[in-house]
């Protein structure tokens, strides 16, 4: 059993072909250690997305290899992709995505049910929870508040135990105090239960709540940063983007 959740070795994500075509990562190696919170930070279109969705199979490398736990996920095919998503990766969106038919905790049980699996009632309440919302489990989303959404979503990437979470920007649309609550929880699930988090965010505060940072610049890693304060993160950030004049 090798020590990274995920790694990354040269990949390669090119889009359309031609002389339009663009390329959203260049040759990122970058390996995400069990039990570790990675912050994945970077300009508009540097092509974090892009790496949250080659490493969690959303998404495939158009040269360079990854791979989950001993898994080479190059090598899958849709189906067998498909399979692995559901199983050992959980995502969160900026968006929270929940069903709005769909009470709290049927939007939770939604990831077994689509795998074919009849969801505990005590597996449900266990990650409701987990995420402090299991007094919201007959709620609709329509009757949450954003954060609380939010909470339901990460109970939803919960649900099937993940070797790894990842997040885009999931704090971007929650107010700072709601956002806190949910960086809490990520680092509580690092801290007491040993899961590994790789969450994408534009906060430097958000991202001083991760062990590490990693930066891409037009598609390339660019460096990192171990243990650092807000004011360091925001100080690398200023001198990657460009300026506007
Ligand atoms: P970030 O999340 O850092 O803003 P993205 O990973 O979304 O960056 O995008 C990186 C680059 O790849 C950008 O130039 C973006 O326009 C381009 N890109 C992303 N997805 C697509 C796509 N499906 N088709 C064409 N270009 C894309
Ligand atoms: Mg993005």
């Amino acid at each position: 059993m090798n020590n990274d959740a995920v790694r990354l070795r040269s990949v390669t994500r090119r889009h359309g072909s031609g002389g339009t075509s663009v390329t959203a990562l260049d040759q990122v190696s970058l390996a995400f250690p069990r039990g570790t919170f990675t912050a994945v930070m970077g300009p508009s279109g540097s092509g974090k997305s892009t790496l949250l969705r080659c490493a969690a199979g959303l998404d495939r490398p158009t040269s360079g290899s990854v791979t989950l736990g001993d898994t080479e996920l190059t090598g899958l095919n849709e189906t067998e992709l498909t399979l692995l998503r559901r199983a050992r990766v959980g995502f969160v969106f900026q968006a929270f995505n929940l069903l709005p038919a769909l009470t709290a905790e049927q939007n939770v049980a939604l990831p077994l049910r689509l795998a074919g699996r009849r969801p505990k009632k005590a597996r449900v309440r266990e990650v409701l929870e987990e995420v402090g919302l299991a007094d919201r489990a007959r709620h609709r989303p329509t009757e949450l508040s954003g954060g609380q959404q939010q909470r339901v979503a990460l109970a939803r990437a919960l649900i099937t135990r993940p070797e790894v979470l990842f997040g885009d920007e999931p704090t971007g649309a929650l107010d700072s105090r709601t956002g806190r609550a949910v960086l809490a929880l990520l680092r509580g699930m690092v801290d007491r239960d040993g899961r590994t988090v790789v969450m994408v965010t534009h906060d430097p505060v958000a991202a001083s709540c991760a062990d590490r940072v990693v930066f891409l610049v037009d598609g390339r890693a660019g460096g990192e940063l171990i243990g650092a304060p807000a004011g360091d993160i925001a100080a690398r950030m200023t001198g990657l983007e460009a300026a506007p004049c």
